[in-house]
C-alpha cells in the first residue's frame, strides 16, 4: 500500500502514520525527519535545510524531491509506505506521480485553533521520534529514555508562519488529489486512537 498524509502542520500525520504502519506493515517515510536526521548529523544538506526549516519556509523542492526519489529505492520500502510531509506544493506532487502509483491521499482536516493549541504544547523525543503533549504527559523524559525537547519551529511565530505556507503552497493539493480520484478526508479532531479508527473504516475497500 502507498499512502500520503496530507494535512496542515499540528495535523496528527506523525502519530497516524505511526498507528497505520502498525496496522499494515508499511513504512513511515517523514521528509521532516529525515531533514533533522540530515541537521544532526550536520550533513550539505541538512545544514542547507536548517535556514529554511527555522523560519517555518519550505526547502526547495529539487533538493526535497531528490532526497524522497533516492530514499524510495531502498528495498526496505518495497510493500509500502506513508509519506508523511511530503508532497507539500504542486511540484513536488508532479514529481511523485512521475515514479509511484498511489494508493490513497489521507487529508487529515483540522481547525487551525486546535493546531496552535495542539503545537505549542508537543514535545518531541530525539531518540525515537515520539510525540507527547504537555497536556497529557507531565514528564520531560520518552519511554525509550530520551530527554524530550519542543522543536524551534514550533515556537508561535514560526507556527503561524507555517500555516501560512501550508495555506499558500499545501492546500492546493486537496484541489489536485481529489480531481485524480484519490482524496480521503477524515477530521483529525479526537484522540489519535479515534482517528486511526476512522482512518482504518475509510481504507477498507
Ligand atoms: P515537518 O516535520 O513535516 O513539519 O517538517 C518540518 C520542516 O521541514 C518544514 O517546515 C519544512 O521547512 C521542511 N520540510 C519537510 N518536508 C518538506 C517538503 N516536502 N517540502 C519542503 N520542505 C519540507
Amino acid at each position: 500500500m502507498r499512502l500520503v498524509l496530507l494535512g496542515p502542520p499540528g495535523a496528527g500525520k506523525g502519530t497516524q502514520a505511526a498507528l497505520l504502519c502498525r496496522r499494515y506493515g508499511i513504512k513511515h517515510i517523514s521528509t521532516g525527519d529525515m531533514l533533522r536526521a540530515e541537521l544532526l548529523a550536520k550533513t550539505k544538506l541538512g545544514l542547507e535545510a536548517h535556514s529554511y526549516i527555522e523560519k517555518g519556509e519550505l526547502v526547495p523542492d529539487s533538493v526535497i524531491i531528490d532526497m524522497v526519489k533516492a530514499k524510495l529505492k531502498e528495498p526496505e520500502f518495497k510493500n509500502g509506505y506513508i509519506l508523511d510531509g511530503f508532497p507539500r506544493t504542486i511540484a513536488q506532487a508532479d514529481a511523485l506521480e512521475q515514479f509511484v502509483k498511489l494508493d490513497a491521499v489521507i487529508y487529515l482536516e483540522v481547525d487551525f485553533e486546535i493546531i496552535i493549541k495542539r503545537i505549542s504544547g508537543r514535545r518531541r523525543c530525539p531518540d525515537c521520534g515520539a510525540i507527547y503533549h504537555v497536556s497529557h504527559y507531565a514528564e520531560n523524559t520518552c519511554s525509550c529514555g530520551g530527554v524530550l525537547y519542543q522543536r524551534e519551529d514550533d515556537k508561535l511565530e514560526t507556527v503561524k508562519n507555517r500555516l501560512a505556507v501550508y495555506e499558500a503552497e499545501t492546500r492546493p493539493l486537496i484541489a489536485y488529489y481529489s480531481q485524480k480520484g484519490l482524496l480521503r478526508t477524515v477530521s483529525g479532531e479526537g484522540s489519535p486512537e479515534e482517528v486511526d479508527a476512522k482512518i482504518a473504516a475509510m481504507l477498507v475497500p
